[in-house]
This record gives C-alpha cells, structure tokens and sequence, in this order.
C-alpha cells in the first residue's frame, strides 16, 4: 500500500489582516478563494493585489479590451468571497521578471496595506508533477518573499517612506503560497467552498477564451479540496507551503 500523504497542519488564524500578492486575476481563484472566503466570514480583511491584469491572457482578445474585462471580472470575483479592495499593480503580463524593480512595487503595497500575512501563489518550478509553472507566477512569488523584508527596512526603497507617504511595515509573520506541491498546512473550506467556486465562476471570459473544452470550475476545485481534506480530516481543505519571515526558525 502506498503511504497515505502526511496530514496537513493547520494555518494560524489568529491575525487580523492579510494581502494577497497574485501575478494574475484568476490565480487565487485556482486555489485559494474559498479560504479566503473563510477568513472574511471571520471578520478579517482581506485585500487583493494584482501585479498583471491578466491582459495577455485571451487569444481572441486584444490586450487593452481584455484588460477591462478581466479587471470587472476579478472586482467581481474578489467581491464574491468578501474582498473589497482590489489593487491592479499595472505591470505586463507574461513577461514579468523577478528583479528589484518588481520587488519596490510589491513592497509598496506591503507598506500601505500593513498586513500580517501576505498570501502569494505557487512559486515552485512545477505543481508537483511534470507540469512546468508559469514564468509569472515565480517571479512573482520569489519577488514577494523578499518585498516582505524590504517592507520593514526604512533604507530599502527609501523614496517611498521620504516622498511617498509610506512608513516601513515590519509586521507580515509568514508567507503563505496556495497551491505548492510543497503545502505542509492547510484550512478546512468545506463551508466556504461554494464561495469559492462562484468566485472562479466569475472569470467567465477568461474560462471560454481559454478554450479548454468541458472545463468545470466545481470538479476542478473538488478535485483539489478532496485531496487536501483528506490531509485534514475534512471535507475539503487549501493546502499553503508557509514561510516563516522571522530570522530564528
Ligand atoms: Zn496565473
């Protein structure tokens, strides 16, 4: 018999405000909205901020119409799982690199949301098979690790605290990254799920123009909530790989 997957921990709940740091709409809607929905239902804020539109992502469609599009889309889907804050980070899809130049406009958004737990996806080189990640998501990902400490240095994009009105923000304890073959914790989303379905639903022009036939929001998401819960004695459940962003562990 094959050894069982070792059971998932479970998140630290106790925090007050999260941001979480996508290179797309649509990305946290592929594994972590439920839970979000979760964490909102508690009465804790949480704020969305994308680094693309997503413009680059509907063959059919030209950038700048795909960019309102999906935008309304993610306002939408963000709204549906209690997030009323979307930030639109403005830069170009597909071709993201990971450099200092996106970790200031990350660690910008650290500073003014203040969070304790910053929320990115997946930045591992695949999903835990043979499937390659995409270019974005781990420049995107390695970028947030590090804005994190940028956020709580006053010397590190200094112009933003001197000219910018930001102060240093030191406070995120953890990095959490949904959807990573390494997730070791996890939160139970068996009563939020549907939330999080209704919320992936609401990428609708993204879903068609992907094109990818009898694509079904549910039994995708299903699939991936079973395999979790049964990590964590529940229905279902989002498995997160944590990084801890003290200097001691
Ligand atoms: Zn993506």
């Amino acid at each position: 018999m094959a050894d069982a997957p070792p059971p998932l921990t479970p998140l630290d709940e106790s925090w007050e405000r999260a941001l979480c740091v996508v290179a797309h709409p649509d990305d946290l809607e592929f594994g972590a909205a439920a839970a979000v929905a979760r964490w909102t239902g508690q009465g804790k804020t949480v704020v969305y901020a994308m680094v693309t539109s997503g413009e680059a992502g509907i063959d059919g469609m030209d950038p700048e119409e795909c960019r309102r599009v999906r935008e309304e889309e993610q306002r939408r889907s963000a709204e549906i799982v209690g997030v009323d804050t979307v930030e639109f980070l403005g830069q170009p899809d597909g071709v993201l690199e990971y450099g200092v130049a996106l970790r200031a406009i990350i660690t910008a958004s650290v500073r003014r949301h203040r969070p304790e737990i910053v929320i990115t996806g997946n930045f591992r080189d695949t999903w835990g098979g043979t499937n390659l990640n995409q270019a974005d998501h781990i420049a995107t990902g390695r970028a947030v690790v590090d804005a994190v400490r940028d956020a709580g240095n006053r010397w590190i994009f200094r112009d933003q605290v001197e000219d910018g009105g930001l102060e240093p923000w030191g406070g995120v304890r953890e990095v959490w990254a949904f959807g990573s073959p390494q997730s070791g914790h996890g939160v139970d989303t068996t009563d939020t799920f549907d939330a999080g379905v209704a919320s992936l639903e609401a990428h609708r022009a993204y879903i068609d123009g992907l094109g990818w036939e009898h694509f079904d929001g549910r039994e995708f998401l299903e699939g991936n909530a079973r395999q979790s819960g049964q990590r964590m004695g529940t229905a279902f459940a989002a498995g997160f790989e944590v990084f801890p962003m003290g200097w001691g562990d």
